[in-house]
């Protein structure tokens, strides 16, 4: 893989400033998923944040899964994610299962309610909810709060030996209860769960809370910046009372930068799993998911993904992405390497009445005009071609370029057509057009006879190969309702558009997850999951113009 050195950013800037003073010797980063669904591009802008650092300043880049919640987890994800990272085109230096922690995290509470840092708690969640107080109000002690250290120690010993159920006893921090800081008054650092978890099975049955769990896991692992979104910016004071009071050897910062957000994009992996449950998709990775899996089988390319969010920026401000951006990376991404050829989505078939019955000619095509290095192929050409029936026009406004009875054409690498005669069938939809071609005006020939203002695309009938297009468009209308519990109430009904139609007859041999630009259609790529030999389906990927531009 190509190592783009990253843009300059104010983590990168801490970065180089702790080389130099000599604070840190070697960077440490880390992308900790939680194995409860599939990678979304959110996530690809952590990945290359952290990923690229390590890689820029010779440290190291784990790849840790935050499974301390065995509820939600499952080794599917895990699957999916390790994939996922490594086609994005990322190496860890080391795989971590913050469940391999569980042992030591248990130990360093048991540190905490020695040093009367720590207390079991009876109240149930609502109770510690109710009585942690507001922004403006401070909270109030739960009456367990004054257990002694001994019976402390003996109620934890039992809520790791099951004597408890869910939710009736909990561990938490002591800290102060009227802190200005919310997170600070007392968090909840152990729950009991009787549940199977995919790593540990059955040994455990309390797990450590996120906010507790996730500096120790850091600190365990050597991580020397750890990175992560703004809402966790509040957390900090925590972060570090959790590796200070636990006497942890190594001592991470946490920084915090802002989520990617794109244009009508759900971006939520508890949402995208709604969407996967309620079967508003065919998978994780249907191509309309903005998950790393859904962009790959619609067609997008890693460096397409890792250019966006380069280009999205690190920083600490809020922001909304326009999803046309991602669409303008893979566009410049495939200008060159995606092979051009025709296809017809909606066919219509026109028969060439002076060419030779039975005759077939070979015509040359360039594979792709802005990149000369990709050569030429051979297209056949004869007297029945399929056109699109959109470039055929009964009765057509002005400044309409295309065929209509008299008009004049150019096909793409062929001959000019004229349009003599259109056949309708009993419900008055054009069928069939009769037009006779000038042998002329072949491409290549360098005739300059005349000119046409119209140039369509076309395939020969005969040796088409019957194709079906997916195309998309976004899932969710209202861009501004992601957060909207409703949002499945806003979903885009033409979000799948499926349309039979045909490729060139070179084009029979497809593979998944080629791609190709169909002449004055967009970038198309061949679906995993519903092509198959001699059939293939396209997905869209994006159409050829847009107005947006870096
Ligand atoms: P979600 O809310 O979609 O479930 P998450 O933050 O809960 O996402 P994690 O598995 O905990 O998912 O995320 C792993 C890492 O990816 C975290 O460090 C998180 O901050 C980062 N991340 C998640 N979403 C985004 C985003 N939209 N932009 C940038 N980073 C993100
Ligand atoms: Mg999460």
């Amino acid at each position: 893989m190509e190592t783009k050195a990253a843009p300059s950013n104010f983590i990168k800037n801490i970065v180089i400033e702790d080389l130099q003073s000599g604070k840190v010797q070697k960077v440490v980063t880390r992308f900790p998923p939680e194995p409860n669904g599939y990678l979304h591009i959110g996530h690809a802008k952590s990945i290359c944040l952290n990923f690229e650092l390590a890689s820029e300043f010779k440290g190291h880049a784990h790849l840790r899964f935050d499974d301390t919640n065995p509820v939600k987890e499952d080794i599917e994800y895990v699957e999916s994610i390790k994939q996922d990272v490594a086609w994005l085109g990322f190496q860890w230096d080391g795989l971590f299962f913050a469940s391999d922690y569980f042992d030591e995290m248990y130990k360093r509470a048991v540190i905490l309610i020695r040093k009367g840092l720590a207390y079991v708690d009876d109240l149930s969640a609502d109770q510690i909810r109710e009585s942690r107080g507001t922004l403006t109000e401070p909270g109030k002690d739960s009456p367990y709060r004054t257990r002694t250290i001994e019976e402390n120690l003996d109620l934890f010993d039992s809520m790791r030996q099951g004597e408890f159920k869910d939710g009736e006893k909990v561990l938490r921090a002591k800290i102060d209860m009227a802190s200005p800081n919310v997170n600070l008054r007392d968090p909840v650092i152990y729950r009991v769960v009787h549940a199977h978890h995919h790593n540990t099975g059955d040994t455990w049955c309390i797990y450590p809370m996120y906010a507790y769990a996730h500096p120790l896991e850091d600190a365990i692992e050597g991580i020397t910046h750890s990175i992560c979104t703004l809402e966790f910016e509040d957390q900090r004071p925590f972060y570090d009372w959790v590796v200070r009071e636990c006497e942890m050897e190594n001592v991470p910062r946490q920084y915090e930068f802002n989520r990617l957000n794109i244009t009508n994009t759900v971006m939520s992996k508890r949402k995208l799993k709604l969407l996967v449950d309620e079967q508003v998709v065919d998978g994780w990775d249907d191509p309309r998911m903005p998950t790393i899996s859904g962009l790959r089988r619609k067609g997008y390319t890693p460096e397409a993904i890792r250019n966006f969010v380069r280009e999205t920026g690190v920083s600490k401000g809020y922001g909304i992405v326009d999803a046309r951006m991602l669409e303008h990376f893979i566009r410049e991404d495939l200008k060159e390497k995606a092979p051009r050829t025709m296809a017809v989505l909606k066919p219509l078939k026109v028969v060439i009445t002076n060419y030779p019955e039975g005759q077939v000619e070979m015509l040359e095509a360039e594979n792709n005009s802005e990149n000369p290095e990709m050569g030429s192929r051979q297209i056949p050409f004869s007297r029945e071609i399929y056109i699109e029936q959109d470039d055929f026009m009964e009765n057509p406004p002005n400044k309409y370029f295309r065929l209509f009875p008299g008009n004049e054409v150019r096909l793409k690498n062929a001959y000019f057509i004229t349009c003599n005669e259109f056949i309708k069938d009993e419900e008055g939809n054009v069928v069939e057009l009769h037009c006779t071609y000038d042998p002329e005006t072949k491409s290549g020939s360098g005739f300059t006879g005349r000119k046409v203002k119209g140039t369509i695309h076309w395939v020969e009938a005969k040796q088409a190969v019957p194709a079906v297009f997916r195309l998309y468009e976004p899932l969710i209308l209202d861009e501004n309702d992601e957060d909207g519990a409703s949002f499945l109430e806003h979903l885009n009904p033409n979000s799948l558009e499926i349309l039979h139609g045909y490729v060139e007859n070179n084009m029979k041999q497809v593979k998944a997850q080629d791609k190709f630009q169909f002449f004055r259609h967009g970038y198309f790529n061949v679906d995993s999951k519903y092509s198959a030999e001699g059939s293939p389906v396209f997905n869209l990927i994006v159409s050829l113009k847009s107005s947006f531009e870096v």
